[in-house]
């Protein structure tokens, strides 16, 4: 390619709205362009990338014997109606109606399709076991797109979908794809950990995640060094411990605590320390209130409590009007006792003795407060967000945490959509049984920006030559030099003759500026031809390398092409 003719229209200053790197080395460097919030299209370089990170999922897709297939991104409502997730969606589906007044919505993942696509179409158990997969935009009307296309309202996924006899088929189809995202996240260059993660109140018997570590990830990730047990944040089982408490049988008292709200203003205002209270937090939970409690020093882990509940919408906090009806107080002054809606206590919360809660009454609160006596939460679980310093629940090691970006997603659904849908089979004694299912899927596009986010320095992206949209750059220093240039373009013709994704530099710019875009657009190799070709002398330099080397301009093309193949 000749950069004279390329696309690429690149940015020497930040734009404002990229908060992050990825985000804001996509625009700089020309690889994508906002439509609207959380919309993009991608130009040359950036869909170069998106093709490459493609052709490496189909082959190892292919490879795990999964077989591609494409369906519409418009879908008709029913099959969503039947599993009920027209509804679950919420406001995240984008919902439209065709001339006849027919619903239809944008797909946001395939689950339904995939299992009306077998049932239409598979006559005997003998077909099974059959993954299928497609690499397809996807629509979700995400409540705060951000981050480019890490979270974006339009975006490319690979979602696979594996239909068995059994659960041990499951579990063989299950580990065919594990073993297949490893090679693929391996193949993009990317730094990922494989956590265990929540697969909802209904589905499945397991999840695991792919994460690439990254401090900008919105993902917690709890891990333990000494085991390797590595799980997300929503998921990780948290083991109790008590904290100090104050000893004795106290006899309860209600205390006057003006303009104490929170547990930090009560702290200030008592002098006992966090762990000393219970934090009482009303949530809404589909169309009815509950109150969880966690000690002052926790949080409540929403997902677990949501799966602990059993509700099909995420928990919401409750709006103050309702806190105000349901407690009788200002906001800030919910406390367990006397509540009168189901209350979800925490373990540890089981294990405090003489603490402080709201009162229910503003202003005041109830200290040397004690289970059993005081009040009867009507459930005790594990509902509360695990922290760095933790015990490891599985070998009771030490908790550390990191964040992540998902990438990709495994799942063992079970039956929830052939029972849903009716996909069922009749195996060879005439027995009727439901499909096994397991889907899984891959954030095609948020792949990049995550690699990006990764592997970049000041000067911009450091592409791995897997996803890299060419391979390598040749650089005449000085366009009006006709032996750099003619020189330039016989090593030019000379990579791609050797099959090298090349691009020459032939625009008539200054050399500094040459250099810093074939840096900002992370190009893994370049060659600078400049004044001493004369001597057959010209400039090596990979991405990562601190600086250039000088090397003979006859070694120039076998020396890239050894580079690009070791890395490809
Ligand atoms: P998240 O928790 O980030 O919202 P998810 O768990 O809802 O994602 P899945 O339904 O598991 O996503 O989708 C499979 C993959 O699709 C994810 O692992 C992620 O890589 C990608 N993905 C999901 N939502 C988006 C989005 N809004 N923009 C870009 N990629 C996305
Ligand atoms: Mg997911």
């Amino acid at each position: 390619m000749r950069m004279s003719n390329l696309l690429m229209p690149t940015l020497r200053e930040v734009p404002a709205e990229a908060e992050i790197a990825s985000h804001q080395l996509m625009l700089r460097a020309g690889l994508i362009r906002k439509l609207a919030a959380g919309i993009y299209s991608y130009l040359p370089l950036g869909l170069r990338s998106l093709q490459k990170v493609q052709n490496i999922i189909r082959e190892e897709m292919e490879r795990a014997g999964a077989q591609e297939l494409l369906m519409s991104a418009l879908l008709p409502a029913e099959a969503y109606q039947a599993s009920g997730r027209w509804e679950v969606f919420g406001p995240s589906m984008f919902k439209l109606k065709d001339r006849s007044d027919r619903d239809f919505c944008l797909g946001p993942t395939h689950e339904e399709l995939f299992t009306q696509c077998v049932i239409d179409n598979v006559r005997s158990y003998k077909e099974y076991p059959m993954t299928l997969y497609q690499i397809q935009t996807k629509y979700r009307d995400e409540g705060r797109p951000r981050f480019g296309v890490i979270r974006s309202r339009e975006f490319i996924m690979k979602d696979a979908y594996s239909f068995d006899l059994d659960e041990a088929g499951l579990d063989k189809s299950y580990k065919a794809m594990y073993d297949a995202y490893n090679r693929i996240f391996t193949r993009l260059g990317l730094d990922f950990t494989i956590v265990d993660a929540d697969s909802g109140a209904m589905g499945g018997s397991g999840s695991q995640e792919f994460m690439v570590k990254s401090p900008v990830g919105e993902d917690g990730i709890a891990y333990c060094d000494d085991c390797g047990y590595a799980a997300n944040y929503e998921k990780c089982e948290c083991v109790p411990t008590q904290a100090i408490q104050i000893s004795g049988d106290l006899e309860m008292e209600k205390i006057h605590t003006p303009n104490a709200h929170t547990i930090d203003e009560l702290v200030q205002s008592l002098g006992m320390e966090a762990t000393n209270f219970a934090k009482t937090i009303i949530y809404k939970a589909d169309d009815k209130y509950i109150a969880a409690m966690v000690r002052g020093d926790r949080d409540v882990n929403e997902v677990k409590l949501k799966n602990l509940i059993g509700c099909q919408d995420d928990l919401e906090l409750a709006e103050p009007h309702m806190v105000t009806e349901i407690t009788h107080a200002k906001v800030g002054f919910a406390g367990p006792i006397n509540l009168g809606i189901p209350v979800y206590a925490d373990k540890e919360v089981a294990m405090m003795q003489n603490f402080v809660v709201g009162a229910n009454e503003s202003d005041m609160h109830y200290k040397n407060v004690n289970i059993g006596r005081d009040f009867e939460p009507d459930m005790v679980a594990d509902i509360r967000v695990v922290t760095t310093g933790d015990t490891c629940p599985k070998c009771g090691g030490r908790i550390k945490s990191e964040q992540g970006i998902e990438v990709g997603h495994i799942f063992k659904l079970g039956t929830k959509y052939s029972d849903a849908l009716g996909l069922k089979y009749l195996d060879e004694n005439g027995k009727q049984n439901t499909v096994i299912m397991g889907c899984y899927g891959i954030g095609v596009t948020r792949c990049i920006a995550a690699a990006v986010e990764q592997l970049h320095d000041d000067n911009g992206i450091i592409w791995p030559v897997s996803i890299a949209p060419y391979e390598a750059i040749v650089v005449p220093a000085n366009y009006k030099n006709d032996e750099q240039v003619s020189e330039a373009e016989k090593l030019y013709e000379a990579l791609q003759s050797a099959g090298i994704e090349t691009i020459i530099d032939d625009r008539n710019e200054r050399a500094g500026v040459k250099f810093k875009d074939a840096d900002l657009i992370g190009i893994p190799v370049r060659v600078v031809v400049g004044k001493k070709v004369g001597e057959g002398i010209v400039e090596y330099k990979e991405r990562t390398m601190e600086k250039a080397v000088e090397i003979s301009l006859d070694e120039a093309v076998s020396k890239v092409v050894e580079f690009v193949k070791a890395n490809r």
